[in-house]
């Protein structure tokens, strides 16, 4: 068997000759198990990022792997060319799971976001009766919906746009969390959808004002515009509820997922909507080679089943609730906020402290916890959810001693 590469010949591989459109912490990851990883040396870390929300029920988990490797075996792909026997109860399944009639299964999260705004364009022509190429979808600052050219066309990041362009047209930008710009955003009869994140995660868990999603469900219902939810981060138990509407019981008219979906195995992102929307795409209108194979839909099956099974919300809820009470208690002169809800968290570093976010993560990566800044000054805690609250200490413990040796 080929000797395993070291830390140091795994990123000086990489970095030669992979692309450099990543910045990551300068650790090597070659195995995980619940909420651990290990390094090639050995060392043991808690993930406290988990892919970007996306190992939700935490690394290999034996019942998805179990999914993966016995459909692995028997079918993994057909292409929508012709029926396959995952995709009805896949189709069934998600959509009893989340309430909704129908679901169009993709891939990576940014296609199934994508895939929502072409959805709403269609129906704002179809039945909306908008004028052929004048439909507008609202959008917020500081979004973030993925990176092909609709996504970028939609973000405020410059680090995100710029030297794209052209952008794509039809995007208004208003504020999050802004219920008079939505109002008046919503006067302009071109526009069919309101498409936000309920929480902004990589704006660095921007959490909006209690009620804000009820009034933007009533506004839009009002309006006759469609209210789209980018649940792809916030989605599937990691805010405390299986989605983040549901702490306001709010049902978006387009709701998009991924990540979680397959619990961090492959990729697999759904759109889920009304009849009426779903089916203003018609055959050969849409479409992709790998969406709804039958690989995807068995992971996704076990991975809401454990979600269910494991009472994953729940378990976020809580853990949550003692997560940012411990981070709240730290008197530290670094620490300016902690924020966020169930456990998808954030920790503000002071902006003119000694230390950066940048810096904070290098040490807890030495004291054995894994988290990411976004933006320059935050950190984002997002561990799985199945994390106990022993492992929650262990985390905050770590915490603690890295603030303390960078004061
Ligand atoms: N939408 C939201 C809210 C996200 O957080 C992300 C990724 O972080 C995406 C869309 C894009 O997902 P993907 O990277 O799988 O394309």
């Amino acid at each position: 068997m080929k000797r395993a590469a070291s830390t140091p010949e795994a990123i000086q591989q990489e970095d030669r000759y992979g692309a450099h459109n990543y910045h990551p912490l300068p650790v090597v990851l070659t195995r995980g198990q619940g909420v651990h990883l290990w390094d090639p040396e050995g060392k043991r870390y808690i993930d406290f990022l988990s892919a970007y929300s996306a190992v939700n029920q935490g690394h290999c988990h034996p019942r998805i792997i179990s999914a993966l490797t016995e459909q692995a075996q028997r079918l993994t792909l057909t292409s929508r060319a012709f029926h396959n026997d995952s995709l009805g109860p896949f189709c069934e399944f998600v959509s009893r799971t989340f309430g909704y009639e129908r679901v169009l299964p993709a891939n990576g999260g940014v296609e199934a976001w994508e895939a929502s705004i072409k959805l709403a364009r269609k129906w704002g022509y179809q039945k909306k009766k908008i004028p052929e190429g004048r439909a507008k979808i609202v959008v917020c600052v500081d979004n973030f919906h993925g990176r092909t050219m609709a996504a970028v066309s939609a973000s405020t990041s410059a680090e995100s746009r710029n030297e794209y362009g052209p952008y794509l047209p039809g995007f208004v930008v208003i504020p999050f969390n802004d219920i008079p710009a939505l109002e008046q955003a919503l006067r302009d009869p071109e526009v069919v959808a309101f498409n936000a994140e309920p929480i902004q995660g990589e704006a660095g868990i921007i959490v909006p004002a209690p009620g804000y999603l009820k009034q933007v469900s009533e506004l839009c219902r009002k309006a006759g515009v469609l209210f789209i939810a980018d649940e792809i981060q916030t989605g599937i138990a990691r805010t405390g509820k299986l989605l983040a509407c549901d702490h306001e019981g709010v049902k978006p008219d387009i709701l998009t997922l991924g990540k979680a979906l397959s619990g961090g195995v492959m990729p697999v992102s759904a759109i889920l909507t009304s009849s009426e929307i779903m089916l203003c795409i018609r055959p050969g209108e849409h479409g992709s080679t790998f969406g709804g194979n039958p690989l995807a839909c068995q992971v996704a099956i076990a991975a809401l089943e454990v979600v269910r099974d494991e009472k994953l919300a729940e378990n976020s809820e809580k853990m949550g609730q003692i997560f940012r009470q411990e981070l709240g208690s730290f008197q530290h002169p670094l620490v300016a906020e902690v924020r966020g809800k169930g456990l998808m968290n954030a920790l503000v570093i002071h902006p003119n402290g000694n230390a950066s976010a940048w810096d904070v993560c290098t040490g807890l990566m030495k004291n054995g916890v894994l988290a990411k800044p976004t933006r320059d000054n935050i950190i984002r805690f997002t561990p799985p959810l199945i994390i106990t609250e022993e492992q929650i200490q262990e985390g905050v413990a770590a915490i603690r001693k890295t603030l303390g040796e960078l004061a």
